[in-house]
């Protein structure tokens, strides 16, 4: 494709159309953006995505502290122009991160120029972000910047979601997202830690991790290290764990799959001084060999009882929340005992379970042995009672205990709360209703525990 006009191009527009001066001290990159109008509008996306995180953007190479080549990969000679451009930024700033459509061969990129930082590909926006943060650390200004240090978030300010990749490597049958979100994409662990950080002094109690798929964080990376702290972690979620817990906050780690490595982070949730929970949310979705054959799901030949068992060996006071799917195609009565007898043994502590349905796209659709709606109710309840009668018997052992547990609201009856075992929404809660008055949101008490219902507890601050 061909080249902007000159007038369109980031890296010598005129600074007054990039919004003025830097200030003293604060990160400056440039942009050099090449290929089509598409492009071109991803490299608007990314620069307007810096100016938010009050990075100053440099209309030249020498007044940037790094430069992003965006490059197009359509034709060789829009190849061979992007490959020009990169060897021009190295020479004239030193510092470039490349992204855009030859960025899907990053091989090939750093053959000819291994000196650069970093390689995304086309619309990895987070990933081009990520690899900016690493390249020149954002410095927030609290009077100018447009967006508070943590960014925009839609979770209370004590709580926060961390994501730390996008996309999936396998092929459940029943799920689309490989489809629309593509393979595993992990980000840089010095990228999450730094994020996490950023959270952490800005006031965020919990980290809640998350992903398609936790434990196979850093699978294409090749699990490599990064400099964080004066150590250098691996992009593994054994790393991760370890090196996040060391930031003060409570770690939660959502969508690990039963993989033999898990073992390696159970004696992390045992050591309370550790700061990961000891909570493990564990998409089963079935128990029956067959049925999750037919799910085509990770881990499907693992001795997930086994493996329980051997997590609660090492750390006894593990919460495990877990989704199951009831009535899948060609579920049979007894694959669904199997199901209830696996529940009755495993004694999960929270559990989820939803009726299958079919999903536009979904190759589960096309499977024989679609069970009738009926079925598929009244399996639901039985699992549903067999579940809650499981919760209430593990919240009824907790009465008398003391436990420790984050304040997630307070009204005039109550102060709400969760305890370890407790992610907020899906879990249950812990309500204080007598001398809660000065709890606010964020704090974290030790509380005796009176009384149990099936999904919630009730205590007074010990
Ligand atoms: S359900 Fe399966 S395919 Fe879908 S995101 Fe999870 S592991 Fe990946």
């Amino acid at each position: 494709m061909s080249t902007n006009p000159p007038d369109l191009r980031p890296d010598i527009a005129p600074a007054a159309r990039l919004g003025g001066h830097a200030r003293p001290g604060q990160p400056t990159i440039g942009m050099v953006s090449l290929g089509c109008p598409k492009a071109l509008v991803d490299s608007e996306r990314i620069l307007t995505r810096l100016r938010a995180e009050g990075y100053a953007i440099s209309p030249d190479y020498a007044g940037a502290d790094a430069v992003i080549v965006n490059t197009c990969g359509f034709l060789d000679s829009a190849k061979a122009e992007s490959l020009e451009a990169i060897g021009e930024a190295l020479a004239e700033n030193g510092r470039v991160i490349v992204t855009g459509c030859l960025g899907a061969e990053p091989d090939h990129i750093r053959q000819h120029h291994p000196r650069i930082l970093a390689v995304t590909g086309p619309h990895q926006y987070e990933q081009v972000l990520d690899a900016v943060h690493v390249a020149v650390p954002p410095s927030p200004d609290p009077f100018v910047d447009l967006l508070p240090e943590t960014g925009v978030k839609l979770t209370p300010r004590h709580y926060s979601y961390l994501k730390i990749s996008e996309g999936c490597n396998h092929k459940c049958r029943f799920c689309i997202i490989p489809d629309m979100r593509g393979r595993l994409v992990s980000r840089r662990a010095d990228s999450v830690l730094r994020e996490a950080e950023r959270l952490v002094g800005a006031g965020v109690r919990e980290l809640l991790v998350i992903s398609q798929d936790t434990s196979a964080y850093g699978l294409d990376r090749k699990h490599e290290r990064a400099p964080w702290k004066g150590r250098n972690p691996r992009s593994h979620i054994t790393d991760l764990a370890h090196e996040l817990g060391r930031l003060g906050a409570w770690i939660r780690l959502h969508y690990i799959y039963p993989y033999p490595h898990v073992r390696e982070l159970v004696p992390l949730m045992a050591d309370p001084a550790s700061g990961v929970l000891p909570y493990l949310d564990v998409p089963f979705q079935h128990a029956h060999p067959a049925t999750l054959g037919r799910m085509a799901r990770p881990a499907a030949a693992a001795k997930t009882l086994e493996e329980i068992a051997a997590w609660r060996a090492i750390c006894p006071d593990l919460a495990l929340r877990s989704t199951f799917i009831v009535g899948y195609p060609g579920e049979t009565e007894a694959e669904f005992q199997t199901l209830l007898d696996w529940l009755d043994e495993a004694q999960l502590d929270r559990v989820g379970c939803f009726q299958y349905e079919n999903v536009a796209g979904a190759r589960s659709n096309a499977l024989p042995g679609h069970v009738a709606a009926d079925v598929k109710q009244d399996r639901w309840e039985r699992f549903m009672e067999r579940a809650q009668a499981v919760s209430a018997a593990k919240l009824a052992a907790r009465v008398g205990r003391t436990v420790r547990a984050i304040v997630d609201d307070v009204d005039a009856q109550a102060a709400t709360c969760r305890t370890m075992a407790d992610a907020p929404e899906i879990d249950g809660n812990l309500f204080i209703d007598t001398g809660f008055e000065t709890l606010k949101p964020g704090d974290i008490v030790s509380v005796q525990v009176d009384e149990a219902g099936d999904y919630d507890l009730w205590g007074r601050l010990a």
